[in-house]
């Protein structure tokens, strides 16, 4: 199944919003009170929300409709988005079409991305203006990579989670696909507001602060004049993983924000190198304890067989999880046992910590959330934006990716490489479509990170660079 679509026509009211009339789909984790809300999961098979999230409802009061809910890796877990009960999503550049019209397969079908695959589909096949997605580590920039199209992730706290089913909550992020930059900031531009329902939705205090510090762009920004705008390259991001027709796409985006007057500056992040493991550990324990909510009692299908053996209880019930989910369940919880939590979750808290403190050390604006009076302010020699590619490869093919086994399966995590960092440090990024693959024709997109709270600038450089 390319995608889990249902048609809503209750078309109703009378707009006066700034998207009225335009049709959005939301990516089946966000809770919708007319469709169910599935996590791409059977354990929600049959889970109707009585409310919709915040972010859903700021798209409707502006006058956005619905045209349905999208696919996804079971409960935002994975790279590919083959990990669905719907089954995997197709990415549309690698679709053809005979002379009848007719879909034809010529044998190199590619994933769409995950786990927001169905909403990066959706968009690239032109089904919406735009969809949102979750982006967790990197779930809204991988596919928006391998479909050519954009993927935005803010700053973490920026748009609301309420309604958004929790992967992993210290780093869930509302993420934006669209066709455009300009696009994805009308989007951002309506969901991004404070939400006393999300107790880490950015507080209207931060949101001042945040906005008397000094940055390169400021809201809606409409310049290609990039002098003055410090652009710095992480040299940790060249990886011997990494494509040849990457490291060439990637020369040719510095080159182009060089041509528009950017400053070109090399920066290290030393810690960059660790923090796919520290991902791995944190995301999957958080994910362990989020997901023990779906024991049939409270939420979730529950099985009818009854096992009353001692610790039994729930385990045909939670047998109800595909086999990704039941693998990061049981990772997630040994790294929180007593014997295994200090050589784990500690030191992967750690870890996040020297991400974050590597990200704070590059950029110019101080970040808002550890922002004293006595700050000065910018840096001038420090850096504005990073540039990086998105991933180390194009869209990997179907088939391989849904016939893991013990010699590929690193691979289905590696991809993630660039992406987490920013996601750990909870700073936005954006992946923007900047050519294909002189290897294999398949899209290309090179990334963004800006310092926590500059979404406006991210924004602004990437409307220069697509
Ligand atoms: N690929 C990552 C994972 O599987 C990211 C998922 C996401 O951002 N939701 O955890």
């Amino acid at each position: 199944m390319i995608l889990l679509f249902i048609f809503t026509f209750n078309i109703v009211g009378s707009f006066n919003g700034s998207l009225d009339g335009i049709p959005v789909a939301y990516k089946d984790l966000f809770c919708t009170s007319s469709l169910s809300t599935t996590c791409g999961s059977f354990m929600l098979k049959n889970f109707k929300s009585p409310f919709n999230a915040t972010v859903i409802n700021f798209l409707e009061e502006a006058g956005a409709i619905m045209i349905g809910k999208t696919n996804m890796d079971e409960f935002g877990m994975g790279a590919a988005n083959v990990y669905s009960v719907h089954g995997p999503v197709y990415n549309p550049q690698s679709i053809l079409f005979d002379e009848n019209h007719f879909e034809k397969n010529d044998g190199d079908q590619r994933v769409a991305g995950g786990s927001s695959g169905g909403s990066a589909a959706a968009v690239a096949s032109g089904m919406c203006f735009a969809a949102l997605g979750s982006d967790t580590g990197g779930s809204v920039r991988l596919p928006a990579s391998y479909c050519g199209i954009v993927g935005f992730k803010p700053s973490y706290g920026q748009c609301s989670r309420w309604g958004l089913i929790a992967y992993a909550n210290s780093l869930d992020t509302v993420g934006i696909l669209t066709r455009t930059v300009s696009d994805a900031q009308m989007i951002y531009d309506v969901i991004s507001k404070f939400d006393m329902n999300d107790s880490t939705s950015i507080t209207p205090d931060v949101r001042s602060i945040n906005s008397s510090i000094p940055s390169f762009f400021k809201l809606n920004s409409n310049t290609d004049d990039l002098r003055g705008l410090r652009v710095g390259v992480p040299k940790e991001y060249f990886v011997s993983e990494l494509g040849e027709s990457i490291v060439n796409l990637w020369k040719k985006g510095i080159s182009y924000l060089k041509s528009h007057g950017a400053t070109i500056v090399s920066v290290s992040c030393p810690s960059t190198r660790y923090a796919l493991s520290a991902y791995y550990i944190l995301a999957l324990s958080e994910a362990s304890s989020n997901l023990a909510r779906f024991d049939g009692v409270r939420y979730g299908h529950r099985s009818e067989e009854s096992n009353k053996n001692d610790g039994m209880l729930y385990a045909n019930t939670r047998g109800g999880f595909g086999k990704e989910v039941k693998k990061r369940i049981i990772l997630g919880t040994y790294a929180l046992t007593a014997g295994s939590y200090g050589n784990y979750f500690l030191q992967a808290q750690k870890i996040r910590r020297m991400v974050k403190s590597d990200f704070d050390r590059v950029f110019k604006r101080p970040n808002p959330l550890r922002f004293t009076k006595k700050d000065s302010g910018c840096n001038e020699n420090k850096v504005d934006v990073l540039i990086t590619p998105v991933t180390i490869s194009t869209a990997p093919k179907i088939e391989d990716c849904l016939t893991t086994n013990v010699n590929n399966f690193i691979n289905t995590y590696v991809n993630d490489v660039f992406v987490v960092p920013a996601s750990l440090a909870g700073i936005p990024a954006i992946s923007i479509p900047f050519g294909i693959s002189s290897i294999d024709g398949f899209p290309i997109g090179l990334q963004l990170i800006a310092q926590y709270g500059d979404d406006d600038t991210l924004l602004g450089v990437a409307k220069v660079l697509e």
